[in-house]
């Protein structure tokens, strides 16, 4: 695969900016009725002191990233989702309040798509090119209805190592895989409550950096693509911020990698997919 500007692999630095959203939805799905304000506290996190951080640290690096964002969150917390957009970061399509489509009929999974494009393109002045299904789930409507859309790309399946194009009803969409072992909700996401939920564990920094820039080495040396699914509440709390910034420089180093935002590769591949 030749990438551009003779880059001999691309890199995406995503975040899912679910805020509190995805934590109401667990708690729903575990059928408790009453909002538990510390449950929803770890969620508020992410716009009070992780995405500053975040940003900060992508300034730094002089590099631009895509924040997956339900329309929720743009709605309840615009000044920092204006900031991201601001920065000139790419603002996804996450949903409007974080229900997995799998679990939506499709009235509703249309509702959440119309709903959370408008609330993006309030702050952005454009809708979403771009989606990432929230809990990374899919319906069997989802993608008619992302062409339906207009959507450029979707960036939720985990069926291969390159982008790849999805025709639907004679329509085009990209698709950006992701993987679990890329996600650091997997690596680090932990709650005392709902017990049931999210308590793989805390692993230590270096773990997750020798997993993550063990695949980044083999992915560069294949040539291919590295997505990176994070999420400001987990990836920007101080010593995992570090532990990106390390991950970073170590991209950096290489010289020949093309640090992109999610719609940059989209729109490469579709131009230069299958050449
Ligand atoms: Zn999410």
């Amino acid at each position: 695969m030749e990438w551009k500007d003779g880059a001999r692999c691309v890199v995406c630095l995503t975040f899912d900016f679910d805020a509190d959203t995805s934590w109401r939805n667990i708690m729903r799905r575990n059928n408790i009725e009453r909002d538990n304000p510390v449950v929803l506290s770890i969620g508020e996190y992410a716009p009070r002191a992780a995405v500053p951080r975040i940003l900060k640290l992508l300034k730094s690096h002089e590099l631009r990233a895509g924040f997956f964002v339900p329309g929720e969150v743009a709605d309840r917390f615009p000044d920092s989702v204006k900031e991201i957009h601001s920065a000139d970061h790419e603002l996804g399509h996450h949903g409007y309040s974080h229900t997995n489509p799998a679990r939506s009929t499709l009235s509703e999974e249309k509702e959440e798509l119309e709903r959370g494009s408008d609330a993006l393109a309030k702050i952005s002045g454009v809708k979403p090119a771009g989606y990432r299904a929230p809990a990374a789930d899919m319906s069997p409507h989802t993608y008619s209805l992302l062409v339906e859309h207009g959507l450029l790309y979707n960036s939720t399946m985990m069926n291969d190592d390159l982008p790849y194009i999805v025709e639907v009803e004679g329509k085009r969409i990209v698709e950006l895989p992701i993987r679990w072992m890329l996600d650091d909700w997997v690596h680090f996401g932990f709650n005392m409550f709902p017990s049931l939920a999210y308590q793989s564990g805390i692993s230590s920094q270096e773990k997750v950096f020798e997993i993550w820039s063990a695949e980044f080495e083999a992915v560069y040396e294949e040539g291919l693509y590295f997505m990176l699914t994070m999420h400001p509440q987990i990836m920007g709390v101080p010593s995992r911020s570090k532990m990106l910034d390390r991950l970073i420089q170590l991209m950096k180093s290489k010289g020949d990698v093309w640090i992109a935002t999610p719609k940059e590769v989209a729109e490469y591949w579709l131009q230069h997919g299958e050449e």
